[in-house]
């Protein structure tokens, strides 16, 4: 991965600050149920972990998987259910946190998914957000970053299961 050039366009405390304004926000309009924070895996473990530190609800964890890239860095398009949540949301109120969205195409087909399962309420948080990559409209309650449509790794984003590791977001500049 030597070759890739990195630009960093996201600094690690301006993350920090993000974070706290987003989790106050979401604090603020809780309706007062227990939460069920529900993490994107791989790509929102990072910004999960941080996000859910500074709610202060009462809360429970658990995850899905959905994945529409493969190991490349173009969308195929469809997306599948790669792991499905091990707590029963009905009746609660769930808040979705994923790392990017980028057409659309997982936040909406991960919001129908969820929508089965008869939640009282669904909220969306996403770190990332690329607003002229969309393909399908998408509503996103929280937005951590509002990004140009390139490549970026970092805070929990990869390129072949490199870079994740990242303490900030990085802009991929050669990656053909
Ligand atoms: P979608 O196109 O469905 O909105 O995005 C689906 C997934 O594509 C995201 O959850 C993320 O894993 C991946 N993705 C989209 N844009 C980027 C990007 O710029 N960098 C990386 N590493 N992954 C991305």
């Amino acid at each position: 991965m030597e070759h890739l050039k990195l630009s960093p366009i996201i600094a690690e405390e301006q993350i920090k600050k993000r974070i706290k304004e987003i989790a106050k926000d979401i604090t603020k309009s809780s309706s007062g149920k227990t939460l069920v924070a529900v993490g994107v895996l791989k790509g929102s473990f990072l910004f999960y972990a941080d996000l859910i530190r500074e709610i202060g609800l009462d809360m429970i964890c658990d995850f899905c998987g959905a994945s529409s890239y493969g190991d490349d860095s173009k969308s195929s398009g469809e997306v599948h259910l790669t792991l499905d949540l091990q707590t029963s949301i009905t009746g609660k109120d769930v808040l979705l946190i994923e790392d990017i969205v980028d057409t659309g195409l997982t936040m909406n087909f991960l919001k129908k998914h969820l929508a089965t399962k008869n939640p009282a309420s669904v909220t969306t948080a996403s770190f990332l957000f690329k607003p002229s990559a969309l393909k399908e409209e998408c509503s996103i309650d929280h937005v951590g970053f509002e990004i140009e449509n390139d490549f970026v790794v970092g805070y929990g984003l990869d390129y072949q299961g490199h870079f994740r590791q990242l303490p900030y977001v990085a802009r991929v500049e050669n990656m053909n």
